[in-house]
């Protein structure tokens, strides 16, 4: 085959915008829904353990540090996470919420833990929209949350 012939499609191409990104130099915006990792709000966890009974990778756990001063530190195994949001989902009070971040990379998956230390929240979780809740009556399950704000996590 002739050189000629690909010649017109070659010039066509050296002059043409790149179709991809040159990463990591530059980075790609990430659509406004992205499910990066997951993140606490410690001020606002009740320590119902919602999301440590739905997460399908068991990637919470949640242990009391002081049972006295209500105290707990929650782990996020962030090597094992699957970035499903179903805690966020689970959550009564909003105290989850997935970040924009993509770029969640370690030489030792240990590495990728997030701990937090906390003082359990007093603050009231969420009522499915319609839901009557008697008088001095328990306050029923919470209704699916959206997630928050992004904001990069503290990872330990
Ligand atoms: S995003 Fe999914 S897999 Fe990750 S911690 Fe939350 S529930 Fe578990
Ligand atoms: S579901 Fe929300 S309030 Fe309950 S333990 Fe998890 S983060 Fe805390």
């Amino acid at each position: 085959m002739k050189i000629a012939a690909f010649l017109p499609e070659l010039l066509r191409h050296l002059f043409k915008k790149p179709a991809t990104v040159d990463y990591p130099y530059k980075k790609l915006e990430v659509p406004k829904d992205f499910r990066g990792t997951p993140i606490l709000k410690p001020e606002l966890c009740i320590v119902c353990r919602a999301c440590v009974r739905d997460c399908p990778a068991e990637a919470i756990d949640i242990l009391t540090e002081n049972e006295a001063e209500k105290k707990y530190r929650m782990i996020i195994h962030n090597d094992r996470c699957v970035h499903c949001a179903q805690c966020v989902d689970s959550c009564p009070t909003d105290a989850m919420f997935m970040d924009m971040v993509y770029e969640n990379a370690a030489f030792d998956r240990h590495a990728l833990k997030a701990s937090y230390v906390y003082v359990r929240a007093t603050v009231k979780p969420k009522v499915p929209e319609g839901t009557k809740v008697p008088e001095g009556g328990k306050t029923p399950a919470a209704a699916p949350q959206t997630p928050q704000t992004p904001q990069s996590p503290e990872m330990k």
